[in-house]
């Protein structure tokens, strides 16, 4: 048997200090993993993380974010990205941003209707290069600056569900695999951004993420 037509690239994010390439296979998100966001948002902080699915050609690797149709209301939510490796184990971190259409998301919400259209668009999904490490991340300061002002800014150890917590939550409903992302929430302080705008996202000890609404 033959393809009919030519195979989809495959994707791949860089390994920071590596020529190496980590192979994507599914994009997991975690949402109200902050208790401040979901507060802000107008959510009950008791309440328990959802999860929902980006699809893996939704990365972003040149820094360059597409102003994407259909929204008027594009937020930012910076993210610690957890890439899984062989036997679905940790193979290491990055940072990462959950672009989010928020109006189609409100919209969404409002009217008991799934997510995909808000959170699951193309270019979606801007990552970092990936430091391996086969511990959790558990701690450490996550940033956003929007041209050079403070956006969101928290520690990793404010998260509802840490690490372990989300690997274990997302295997009681999903066999995850060598070569999952799980995008694990964001904190406090989400907002829009327009074109021209430079983004630049921090976590302590891992490459930054540059990015340049277009
Ligand atoms: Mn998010």
């Amino acid at each position: 048997m033959t393809l009919a037509f030519a195979a989809p690239p495959a994707v791949t994010v860089p390994i920071a200090n590596s020529d190496r390439l980590f192979p994507v296979r599914r994009i997991y998100c975690v949402g109200r993993n902050y208790a401040e966001h979901v507060k802000e948002m107008g959510n009950d902080p008791k309440g328990t993380p959802i999860f929902f699915q980006k699809p893996a050609d939704a990365l972003v690797l040149d820094g360059r974010f597409p102003y994407p149709a259909g929204s008027n209301d594009v937020h930012h939510e910076i993210e610690l990205v957890v890439a899984l490796g062989p036997g679905g184990k940790i193979f290491g971190h990055a940072v990462g941003l959950d672009m989010t259409r928020r109006d189609l998301q409100a919209a969404a919400k409002a009217g008991g209707r799934p997510w995909e259209a808000a959170k699951s668009f193309d270019f979606s999904a801007p990552i970092a290069a990936i430091t391996p490490s086969a511990a959790a991340m558990t701690g450490g300061a996550i940033t956003l600056d929007v041209n050079g002002t403070r956006r969101q800014s928290a520690d990793l150890a404010d998260m509802i569900w840490n690490v372990d917590e989300i690997v274990a939550e997302l295997s009681k409903l999903f066999t995850l695999a060598a070569g999952d992302l799980i995008f694990t929430g964001t904190p406090a302080g989400v907002g829009p951004v327009q074109r021209g705008d430079r983004l630049r996202g921090d976590i302590a000890g891992l490459p930054p993420l540059d990015v340049r609404i277009v």
